[in-house]
Order: structure tokens, then sequence, then C-alpha cells
């Protein structure tokens, strides 16, 4: 939507080229069109000339006024116009009366001077500009959208409904934040309800949540609903090299909404200048600046003036919380990853622009994809469209779905990887290794398909366990089953070969990561009881956590883990071992297929 700094630089190159030609061409009919087009001057006479005149009967019309006479003369068919001195010649009026002429203010308007000139020169200038004007808004329009503009420079993008119009159909699930939202579109649309009782809308919403999971999206369906205009920026664009620019653009921004109130204003990813203000050495003053001016803006607007201003961001926590007090971004609205029924609506709404076979089986996909944002799964309908064009087909099936989910996960399989027979062999026992633990487990996720085609992303093969359901709590019970097959494939290694190889590595580091979160964060060992270890810095975008303890208790940390990890990977050499010859018959079946579904598994499992 934006137009290209060099495409700005263009408009403005053809538009000076525009006023040139304007100007030549006012030139030139001024200079030496008007004047063939016998164009009159009056003409200064002598009194003498102008009593001649009278004698040959050549005036036609006299005005006379305090300083001087006015004349007109014919000559032939064109009238001249002349001026002439006062003389205190008292036979004039008895002259003119004699002669029939007419005088007094009898002189037909004859042109002005300034009026020619204004007519003439200025007049078409002031045209041309105004269609100067209209022209290149056009020829923006063309490039794709105009925009606030300062110093030349865009400010914010302003979405035009008809272009790509997204509305709340567009948006699946998130029914909460869709309820706070049409609140405000209610409001823009009818402030007097609101105002009758007294009710002020709120300022600033901010939507929060991890990435994916359609801030951006529901902010432009907003806009598509309220159909009011929505300003759109993203944060980063306020951080300018030169201190004070990102304030100036703030300003302007503002100042622009509110001329065109009610609208909205997006700012996404508001973090990159909303965070905190603190006295570190790498504080950054264009940043705070920006950011101040932001606040000031925000309290210097009356709210029910119909301004509303949506943010977004996946780091609340890092905001200034100045930004999040009452009067400013004063509501929330979080954006969480779609759940079971999430993604089945989203599936949906993004399968509405592909052709299937008529035959999804949404449940399933949705039950695959546990924990997959929107975006994900966007992703994953067109990497099955993709499939379907490069099998020659044209409609998606459920199969191209489940081949796109592998891909995103797991990347592309590599058909041309040479594996020796051995290396197979070894891939195969491990993989049926964690899909035998699994399926000897109580209550395990039951096992969705197991594969030794190795993929790009690294992995020689793997075992796919599906959950029936979502699950928000997870059982100590469930984590420790969790652990012990992920140790099930190093596990059938051990067993069958009496040899270990690098193949686990994947295996080893999730084990690890989900034993030290048993400890450090869920409370769920003997010796620290319910005492936090560790904090996380921000729960959207995963990861960063910081131990809060001391080396000493560090250490302890470490052997819980290991005693955790010890006892899981036990566990499943035994479960293996009870089952030897299970892991024999199914290891060479998959072998054989390279690929088997979880019912073949079970089927051979419990023949
Ligand atoms: P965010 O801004 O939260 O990081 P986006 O709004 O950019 O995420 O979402 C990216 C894409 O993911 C969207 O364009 C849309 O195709 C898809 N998407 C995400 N959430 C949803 C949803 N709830 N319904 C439909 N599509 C979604
Ligand atoms: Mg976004
Ligand atoms: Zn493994």
């Amino acid at each position: 939507m934006n137009i290209k700094p060099n495409n700005d630089k263009e408009v403005r190159k053809r538009l000076l080229a525009y006023y040139a030609i304007v100007l030549i061409v006012i030139f030139v009919l001024n200079w030496v069109v008007f004047p063939m087009i016998a164009y009159q001057k009056q003409v200064t006479s002598t009194y003498s000339d102008f009593l001649n005149a009278l004698d040959d009967n050549k005036v036609v019309a006299v005005e006379i006024e305090d300083a001087q006479i006015s004349y007109v003369v014919k000559e032939g068919e064109r009238n001249l116009y002349f001026k002439t001195g006062v003389v205190d010649d008292p036979t004039l009026i008895e002259k003119l009366h004699e002669k029939d002429i007419p005088f007094g203010k009898a002189i037909p308007e004859r042109p002005n001077i300034f009026l020619s000139f204004l007519m003439s020169y200025i007049f078409p200038i002031v045209l041309f500009m105004l269609m100067g004007r209209f022209l290149a808004k056009n020829f923006q329009k063309r490039m794709g959208g105009a925009g606030l503009n300062i110093g030349g420079q865009k400010v914010a993008r302003v979405y035009k409904p008809e272009e790509g119009k997204k509305t709340f159909d567009d948006v699946a699930g998130q029914e909460e934040a869709k309820e706070s939202l049409i609140e405000i579109i209610d409001f823009l649309k009818n402030p007097k309800k609101y105002e009758e009782i007294g009710a002020k809308c709120p300022k600033g919403v901010l939507l929060v949540g991890p990435p994916g999971t359609g801030k951006t999206l529901i902010a432009k369906a907003v806009a598509g609903e309220a159909d009011v205009p929505f300003f759109a920026i993203s944060g980063s664009e306020f951080v300018e090299m030169f201190v004070g620019r990102g304030a100036a653009k703030v300003r302007e921004l503002f100042d622009q909404a509110s001329k065109h109130a009610p609208c909205i204003v997006f700012i996404d990813e508001i973090d990159t200048i909303g965070k905190k203000r603190d006295g570190s050495m790498t504080s950054n003053d264009e940043r705070e600046q920006t950011l101040n001016q932001l606040l000031t803006e925000m309290d210097g607007f009356e709210s029910n003036k119909g301004v509303i201003i949506l943010a977004a961001t996946n780091r609340p926590e890092i905001l200034d919380p100045a930004l999040l007090r009452p009067g400013r971004f004063d509501r929330q609205v979080r954006m969480e990853l779609p759940d079971l029924q999430g993604r089945i609506d989203i599936l949906k709404v993004h399968l509405r622009g592909v052709k299937t076979d008529g035959n999804i089986d949404h449940h399933l996909i949705a039950r695959m994809t546990a924990g997959v944002s929107g975006a994900e799964v966007a992703n994953i309908v067109n990497e099955a469209a993709l499939r379907a064009v490069r099998m020659n087909r044209d409609t998606v099936s459920t199969h191209d779905l489940e081949e796109s989910i592998e891909t995103v996960i797991a990347g592309q399989q590599k058909k041309n990887a040479i594996l020796s027979d051995e290396e197979k062999r070894i891939v195969a026992y491990h993989e049926i290794g964690h899909a035998l633990v699994a399926a000897k487990q109580k209550n395990a996720a039951p096992v969705q398909k197991i594969t030794i085609i190795p993929r790009t992303s690294g992995a020689l093969g793997y075992t796919m366990q599906v959950e029936e359901a979502d699950t928000y709590l997870l059982t100590k019970e469930k984590l420790l089953q969790k652990i012990e097959v992920l140790c099930g494939g190093r596990a059938a290694e051990e067993v069958v070969f009496n040899q270990i190889t690098t193949g686990a590595s994947n295996d080893i580091e999730r084990a690890t990561q989900i034993s030290r979160q048993m400890v450090t964060k869920y409370g769920m060992s003997e010796r620290f009881n319910m005492m936090a270890l560790e904090t996380s810095q921000n729960r959207y975008l995963g990861g960063d956590s910081t131990l809060t303890c001391s080396s000493e208790t560090s250490k302890l940390i470490d052997e819980e883990v290991l005693n955790i990890i010890k006892t899981s990977h036990e566990n499943a050499k035994k479960s293996l071992e009870e089952n030897i010859d299970k892991l024999h018959e199914l290891s060479n079946y998959l072998l054989e297929k390279e690929t088997i579904t979880g019912d073949e598994f079970m089927q051979i499992l419990n023949k």
C-alpha cells in the first residue's frame, strides 16, 4: 500500500514538469495570441485630438470624470479607447448634445488593467494548479494509495476499504477480541448513543498476543467494519536517524487524525517505541522523545472526538507503564493461540479460497496442529494447495494438508538422501521405540504416523502423536510420559543394537527442557516443592527465562533434572525389553513400508 520513496520523487518530478508547461502556455497566450485578437488598451491622447475626433463624428461615447475624459472612437469596425485630460471647456457639453453622443457613465466597462491581469495570468495559473493537484492525487491513487505526508514522506498508510477489504468474517475465533472491538465500531458509528448516557469510549485499545494470532488482521477487519478512515503505521516507522523526527511524525499523525475524525489510528508493533523508559546507558533519546510525544498526544484529545487508537504488540510486559494507564491504552484485548475449535474455524476460513475435493477432515487437521498459530494454519493451507499443484491435481485433499503439516513442522521430504541399510534399520528401530513406549502407556496420545523418510530439516524419521483434544492442564504424570516417549528412541537402539547414535540429539534436548521446566517452573520436584526458580521474560515470544537462584541451588536443579531423565530412560528401556518381539516385528514392517499409519501400527501391535 506504500508508495516507495523513488515513486514519490517521480511524482514530484512530473508535477514540476507539468507546472513549467502550464506557465509557458500562459505566457504564449498573453504575449502572442491575445494581442492578435484585437485587444484594446486605453491610449492617452491630447484634448485637441479629442475635439478633432468629435468634429469628424468618429466619437461614439464619452465619459467625463473629475480628472480625465475617456472616449471611444469608431474606426471602421473597431472600437478604440482613448483618454485625455479635463480642460475647462463649457462648450463641450453643448457639442455632445448637439451631436447626440451619449456621455456620462455610458461607456461599457472597459477592460481594467488589474482585472485583465487577474484574468489572463492569475486565474489560469490557479486553475491549472488545481488541475495539477487533482491529477497528482489520481496518479498517486493509481500507484497504490494516498497517505499522510510529512516533508514529502509518508507518515501513515490509509487503508481504503475497497482494496482487499477485511471483515470480522475473515477472522476466525477470537470471539472475546471481536466483542471488545464491536463496541468501538459501534461508538464510531453512533457516538450519540454513548454521549447521551455519558459514557466515554476508550481512547486506546491494545491488542496483545503471540505472533501470528491475527492482531494485524483484526485491526484491518475493524477498519473494514467501521467504515471510517483508518491510518495504519508501524512502530518502527517512527524510529528515525535524527532525534526529534519521530516525535514530529507522531504530532503530524495525530494532527491529521483529528482532522479526519471519526477515524482509527493503528500502530502496529508498538513495543518498538513503547519500551519502558529506564536510566540505563543504552537508553535511546530518539525513542524516548517519540514515546513522550505519543503520551502527550494521547492526553491531548478528547475521546469523544472520535479518534480511537489501536495498537498491537507481542511483548506487553516491556511496554512503559505510562502507556497502559487509564486514559491511554486502558483496554487490552488478548489474542490467544487458537484452540481446537479455533483452528477448525481458521482452517475453514482459509479453505474458502482454495478448491478442495469436498472431503476435508477439518477435525483431524486441527488436532494435528495443536499449539499452532493462525498464521501457521494459513501457511499450511497454502502449502497444501502448492502440493496439489505439484501433483498435477486441481483440488486439495486432506492428505495434502497432512503432508503440508509435516512439511511445515519437519521440512520437505528429502527423497534422494542416501542412507545405508544399516542406518535405515537403526532409524526404524528408533522410531518404533518412540511409538511402542507411547503405545504401552496409559492414556497416552495415540500414534498418528511413523515415517523413516528423511526430511530437509535433518530429521531422519519421526513419530507423530496426536492428542484427541487440546489440553490446558498437564499433569506431572503426563509430562513424565512425554519424557519417557522421548527416551524411547535411544532406548530401542540400546536394547537392540547395544550401541548409541547421534540420532537422539533432538529427543535429548526436548526431554531435558521438559524436565527442567518441571523442576524450575511447575514445582514438580520433591526437593524444591513450590519454589519458583526461574522467571520467564516474554511469555508470548517463548524463550528466555532467567534463573533466580544461587549457584548452589542451580547445581541441585541439575541433579533433579538428571534424576527425572534417568528414571524415564530406565522405564523406557524396561518397556521395550518387555515387548521386544513387537519391537522387531514393527520395525521390520516399517523398514519395508517406510511410512505407516497409526492404525497399521495398532493392528500389528494388538495382533
Ligand atoms: P499478528 O499481527 O498477530 O502477528 P497477523 O494478523 O499478521 O498476525 O496474522 C497473519 C496471518 O495469519 C493473517 O494474515 C491470516 O491469514 C492468518 N490468521 C491469523 N489469525 C487468524 C484468524 N484468527 N483467522 C483467520 N486467519 C488468521
Ligand atoms: Mg502483526
Ligand atoms: Zn527420536
